[in-house]
């Protein structure tokens, strides 16, 4: 195995599949499969995952909304997604803890570092929620946090597409596809593939971040195993 602690980053864009909003269990299931074989073979997995499913804060700051509220429904929203993954990987048999910024006594764990080390180390997959707990952060940027405080080997970006093109490839067909590129070369070309705060903290910590098509069977335990697919961004 060429990582042994990994942090899978998965937006709530994608656990809505195909119907743009909410929760298709069908995305959560194949996503808790992957992460059950992982677990199985011994490998350390945190997960951080999103809210864009359900509430963007970005988005009720345009319509009028008070950003910080905003982002705090978002932060809670993240919170719905990191409940509804623990369930689906529990049903599956695999030990599971929710970690939150935000303190919720009555549903999960509060966030604590080394607590979040103990759990990993005990082989229960730790699901980061909340975010930072802070407004005007986006859960890219708790995973390159995330990332540093444990000590993860790799951040793994949860996406549809097989890593990053130098323009959308579902709209312009010559798109050409990068193996590897520099988190400079990220930040200079303004590619959208985490926001810039969290390219620039794992630039300044030298932690890998793999852009590949996470939602193919097998592709997760792949990279673990040390195959060079997708698009690596290093320094
Ligand atoms: N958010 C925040 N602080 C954080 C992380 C997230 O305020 O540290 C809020 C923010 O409003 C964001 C929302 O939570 O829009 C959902 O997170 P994100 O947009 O990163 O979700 P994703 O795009 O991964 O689904």
């Amino acid at each position: 195995m060429k990582y042994k602690r990994i942090l899978l980053k998965l937006s709530g864009e994608a656990l809505a599949g195909d119907q743009g909003y909410g929760i298709t269990p069908e995305v959560l299931g194949q996503f808790a499969d992957e992460v059950k074989e992982l677990n199985e073979l011994g490998i350390e997995v945190a997960v951080v995952i999103g809210g864009g499913n359900i509430h963007r804060g970005v988005a009720g700051s345009t319509k009028g909304m008070d950003r910080t509220t905003s982002d705090h429904m978002g932060m809670l929203a993240t919170v719905i997604n990191a409940l509804a993954l623990q369930d689906s990987l529990e049903r599956k048999g695999v030990y599971t803890r929710v970690l939150s910024a935000i303190k919720m006594q009555e549903i999960c764990e509060s966030y604590i570092r080394r607590r979040a080390m103990r759990h990993l180390e005990k082989g229960r997959v730790v699901i980061f929620a909340a975010g930072t707990g802070n407004p005007y952060f986006t859960t890219d940027t708790t995973a390159a946090l995330r990332a540093n405080e444990i000590d993860a080997d790799i951040i793994m970006k949860a996406t549809k597409v097989d890593g990053i093109y130098d323009k959308d490839p579902v709209v312009h067909k010559d798109a050409v596809k990068f193996d590897e590129l520099k988190y400079i070369d990220v930040l200079n070309r303004g590619i959208k593939v985490m926001d810039s705060a969290a390219i620039s903290l794992c630039m300044d910590n030298n932690i890998e971040i793999r852009v590949f098509n996470t939602f193919e069977k097998g592709n997760i335990k792949r990279v673990v195993m040390g195959e060079d697919i997708g698009t690596k961004v290093v320094k």
